[in-house]
């Protein structure tokens, strides 16, 4: 409601106020007068001044008062309305300043962000051309260390010693500038997957014997049929690998490595369980971040903390999941970990020789 609307009725009241009681005065006096003229002549006797005074000054007075009274109700309202009025133009003002705040901090994350984007766009492009630039000459060395090693016979042990550790370090450097531009590819979304049905049998095997050889005992739980699965056949063994590294890397040699194979529904999971001190509950919640090594210092295995970070991230992009559960036995001192790497299942059969 405006407020002039107020003002024109408070100021009808305060008229009302001394008109309607002056009015009805009068015309009580009139007929009081006019009433008793009639009835026996004009006479300013008892009942004639006490009628008079009752309907001709305290009716008017009463009325005048319930008018005063309504006035200050109005008076009242007329106030409240005008300090709402006042509390909205101050409240307007204020959204009006914080929304301008806003838009200006909203301008500032934008540009914040866009900067981020690029200053990330630039790591990735830096990452990914110092990778190239490194495969090269690590090629070249792994290939001519391999001619030296395979003339070994004619060197003297020490020497034979130095080019085999040579030979081993290098092959992890070039196996970590690879992860590293996989992983570049992978947060850039350029990397390829070439996703089909997959057996998961010959792959576990395989893998195994790579990463294993025949130093660690394996406890082999699979049944006798294992439905394909849809992944990328090359990057699924990757992953599988890297889980069996970590497990030979983080439990002690002579203690066992499980490897269970679930068929469910819609996903075969393949899980590979040790008998290593277990994770961390702390070092559970970011295991899958990069850089992050439960194990450091000099005693600690060789790793960079990628190994996780890509097998999650690639497990993702295949369509499927990798889960930690540690501790994974009831043994206190041993209580281990296990990972599981569920893909989907398909019906679809894997082409011969993907089996080799
Ligand atoms: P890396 O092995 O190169 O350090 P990962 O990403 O593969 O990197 O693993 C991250 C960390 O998780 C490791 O440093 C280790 O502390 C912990 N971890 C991984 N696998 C296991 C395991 N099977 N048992 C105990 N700790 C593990």
């Amino acid at each position: 409601m405006k407020p002039n609307r107020y003002k024109d009725r408070f100021f009808d009241l305060e008229v009302l106020q001394w008109s309607v009681p002056i009015f009805l005065a009068t015309t009580a006096f009139i007929f009081e007068l006019v009433e008793h003229s009639l009835e026996d002549g004009l006479r300013f006797d008892l009942a004639f001044t006490g009628e008079t005074i009752i309907f001709g000054l305290m009716g008017p007075i009463i009325i005048g008062f319930i008018i005063a009274w309504m006035r200050k109700l109005f008076k009242a309202e007329k106030q409240a309305i005008a300090e709402i009025h006042i509390l909205n133009l101050d409240l307007e003002a204020k959204v009006t300043e914080r929304t301008a705040a806003l838009e200006q901090r909203n301008t500032e994350l934008d540009k914040a962000n866009h900067e981020l984007q690029k200053l990330d766009e630039m790591k990735s492009e830096f990452v990914s051309l110092v990778s190239h630039e490194l495969r090269a000459p690590l090629t070249a060395i792994n290939g001519g260390l391999e001619v030296a090693l395979q003339s070994a016979d004619s060197l003297s042990p020490a020497s034979r010693h130095t080019l085999e550790a040579m030979m081993d370090e290098s092959a992890r450097l070039t196996q970590f500038v690879q992860t590293i531009l996989d992983i570049s590819r992978l947060d850039a979304g350029r990397l390829t997957l070439n996703l089909g049905p997959v057996a998961v049998a010959p792959i576990l095997y395989r893998s195994v014997e790579v990463v294993l050889g025949s130093h660690r005992e394996i406890k082999w739980n699979l049944p006798s049929e294992i439905p394909p699965i849809w992944a990328d056949e090359i990057y699924y063994e990757q992953i599988i690998r890297n889980l069996l590294r970590n497990a030979d890397k983080y439990s002690p040699p002579e203690a066992p490595i499980e490897i269970n194979v679930h068929v469910n529904a819609s996903d075969i999971s393949v899980e590979v369980a040790d008998h290593g001190e277990g994770i961390a509950p702390e070092m559970q919640k970011k295991i899958f971040e990069q850089f992050q090594r439960g194990h450091k210092g000099e005693s600690a295995p060789p790793g960079w903390g990628l190994g996780l970070y890509f097998a999650k991230k690639l497990t993702e992009a295949q369509g499927g999941a990798l889960i930690l559960h540690s501790p994974h036995w009831l043994e206190s001192n041993a209580s281990g970990s296990s990972f599981s790497i569920a893909m989907p299942v398909t019906s679809d059969e894997p082409n011969e020789g993907d089996d080799a």
